[in-house]
């Protein structure tokens, strides 16, 4: 069976997902990425080839997320393409009329606005962390209740207590204040929510037209709370799809077959037993000019294979970051051996 593989490695988890020809998700995982998005990538894949089998017939490979640059060079991907593009495209898969898609993932949130299919607009925010996942877990943990509950509480409530979303520190603050007052935490995480949910929209909408069907993806999106939070704020549905924290990998999957059906050419991809090299990173300044760029240097198995971040192309080769041959070489005979059983 021909597969596409999507990899999303963002800040806060790495997402990978397998399609079949008919956009069928076969297999997903999802993990922590905890600051090192290599190790994150290589065990997102071994989960996969585990549950799937190692001789899968990978034919087109897709990376996105903040990593997707480094992603694209370990793996080997036929396509590397922006969060939004990813999001969209995989909200469109499941549910073709979408007009509107709210994502909130643990560290950003987007809002992708579609008309016929396209991307007509969108917005990010990256700074406010009162509109993202993390504050959640934050206030989860300072409460003692499990995130996976935290939606369950919300719906509980009799009525919302106003909480300042504005920022964390605020909302922290109100939050202990109403506490301290006597409130229901029922009540009190419902009014969390709801602020939440008002500083996304204050923040990202701006007096944009949110249309229906509305998805909403991303970790964030398994909270009942804020989905119903939204419902009543807009006082329109929201949807929210069945593999929503994995939506910009399953993007990725669709973006590489697209691209494949196009070029037909054979994948790039250097197969599961990347999942048992050993990768390194380091950095260095190069101070040959005013720019002094930080250049991110990757090698495996003690061989550099890549390099990026200089503005001129002195050390990537003016591409981004290219794979030596050896490296090359050494991917397809791994390849080879493990496939042959040799
Ligand atoms: S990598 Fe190129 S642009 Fe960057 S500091 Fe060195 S010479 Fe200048």
């Amino acid at each position: 069976m021909k597969m596409y593989l999507g990899i999303d490695v963002g800040s806060v988890s790495t997402n990978a997902a397998v399609i079949d020809e008919s956009g069928s998700v076969l297999s997903s995982s999802y993990v922590r990425t905890r600051g090192e998005p290599i190790k994150a990538v290589q065990k997102g894949l071994k989960e996969i080839s585990e549950r799937l089998g190692l001789s899968l017939d990978v034919i087109g490979v897709g990376a996105t997320g903040s990593a997707r640059h480094l992603t694209g060079i370990l793996v080997g991907a036929d396509v590397v393409k922006n969060e939004i593009t990813a999001h969209a495209v995989a909200a469109s898969h499941f549910i073709p009329s979408v007009k509107t898609v709210f994502e909130i993932g643990g560290q950003d949130s987007k809002i992708i606005f579609l008309r016929n299919g396209i991307v007509a607009d969108f917005g990010m925010n990256s700074v406010c962390a009162a509109g993202t996942g993390s504050f959640l877990d934050q206030q989860a943990g300072r409460l003692g209740i499990p995130i996976e509950e935290f939606g369950d509480y919300a719906l509980r409530s009799e009525t919302s207590v106003r909480i300042a979303g504005r920022c964390t520190v605020f909302a922290e603050t109100d939050m202990i204040h109403k506490q301290q007052l006597g409130h229901p935490l029922e009540n009190i995480i419902a009014g969390l929510c709801d602020a939440m949910v008002r500083n996304y929209l204050n923040n990202l909408v701006r007096g944009k037209q949110i249309e229906e069907p509305i998805v909403f993806q991303g970790g964030v999106a398994a909270n009942i709370g804020i989905k119903a939070a939204f419902e009543k704020e807009l006082n329109k549905k929201v949807y929210v799809p069945q593999y929503y924290n994995v939506m910009g990998a399953i993007g990725a999957a669709l973006l590489a077959k697209e691209e494949i059906a196009v070029s037909n050419a054979k994948t790039n991809f250097k197969g599961f037993e990347i999942t048992n090299f050993n990768y390194r990173t380091s950095s260095f300044e190069c101070k040959d000019c005013a720019n002094i760029c930080e250049v991110v240097d990757v090698s495996a198995e003690g061989e550099s294979i890549a390099k990026w971040g200089d503005r001129c192309g002195k050390f990537s080769g003016g591409e981004g970051g290219l794979l030596s041959d050896a490296f090359q070489q050494k991917c397809e005979q791994e390849r080879c051996s493990s496939v042959d059983g040799s």
